[in-house]
């Protein structure tokens, strides 16, 4: 039997490519949420894509009529939350994309995957994933004498920064030099700030237009630079990405996963 999906969320400009991306996959959907009083509610969820569902938008999770096996979220910090409350009482496995989460929050997350299978990403492309185990090996092998910059544009609707893949990548390049990203990581720079600091990873943020998300890591040495580039074009990519994880999660015992984990590559998140 297939396994049964829920998408939360499903009006946003995730929520729509990830109820395309399960309509053509291997699992049923079983379910979509909007925002408590959305005005879709009751609606066919289909209409939002052009096609037809059988599956009525709710505005709780409650409110679902099936049992759900999994849920994809990409909604707000505060929404997940909420969401993932409600996941570990009913014992449904979560695919997290929703990015900006405090320490807290994600400290909550941690202890809630002891209950139930969480697969978190704050990007669920297979092209991000590759790149963070390339960035780990190239940093491990470059070693001290390269200093890094990394430098992420978005469209101008995002409401964090840097972005939660930024963050990964200034957290892969940190871990294979040896360094913890709290204490090296420069978020801005602005006036006399003196000479660079070798050991400072520095993030540089672009806010605008219709930007899906384009992410490069400069490793600048003595007289030469790598700089290695992702660009998404289509937010398929993550989405597509999320419902292979889906479905991944599915079989597994309860843990903290990543993407990496659902496509075998790199080490494990801490
Ligand atoms: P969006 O604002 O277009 O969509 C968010 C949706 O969540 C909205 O439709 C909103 O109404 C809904 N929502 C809020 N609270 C809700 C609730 N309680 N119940 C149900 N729905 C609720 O934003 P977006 O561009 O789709 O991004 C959403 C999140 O996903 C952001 O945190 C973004 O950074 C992240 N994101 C992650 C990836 C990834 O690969 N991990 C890729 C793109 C975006």
């Amino acid at each position: 039997m297939s396994q049964r999906v829920a998408i939360a969320g499903v009006s946003g400009r995730m929520g729509r490519q990830l109820l395309t991306a399960a309509m053509h996959s291997e699992l049923d959907l079983a379910g979509c949420t909007v925002r408590p009083g959305d005005a879709l509610v009751g609606a066919d969820a289909g209409q939002l894509v052009g096609l037809t569902t059988g599956v009525e938008i709710v505005d709780d999770l409650a409110a679902l009529s099936s049992d759900v096996d999994v849920l994809i979220d990409f909604t707000s910090p505060e929404a997940t939350l909420r969401h993932l409350d409600y996941c570990v009482k009913q014992k449904i496995a979560m695919v997290i994309g929703t990015t900006g989460f405090s320490e807290a929050q994600l400290a909550a997350m941690k202890a809630a995957a002891a209950r139930i299978p969480l697969c978190v990403a704050a990007n669920f492309s297979i092209g991000v994933n590759l790149l963070l185990d390339v960035l780990s090996r190239t940093a491990r092998l470059l070693g001290d004498g390269f200093d890094v910059e990394i430098v992420e544009a978005h469209h101008r609707h995002k409401v964090d920064a840097p972005s939660g893949t930024a963050l990964a990548m200034g957290q892969a390049v940190a871990g294979a030099l040896g360094r913890d990203l709290k204490a090296v990581a420069n978020y801005g720079r602005e006036g006399h700030t003196g000479a660079r600091d070798p050991q400072t990873i520095g993030f540089s943020t672009i806010r605008g237009g219709d930007i899906v998300g384009e992410h490069t890591v400069l490793f600048a040495g003595d007289g030469e630079r790598i700089e290695i580039s992702h660009k998404a074009s289509s937010r398929m990519a993550f989405a597509s990405g999320a419902v292979r994880a889906a479905a991944w999660l599915c079989g597994q015992p309860p843990g903290y996963y990543d993407m990496q984990d659902v496509l075998g590559i790199g080490e494990t998140s801490p």
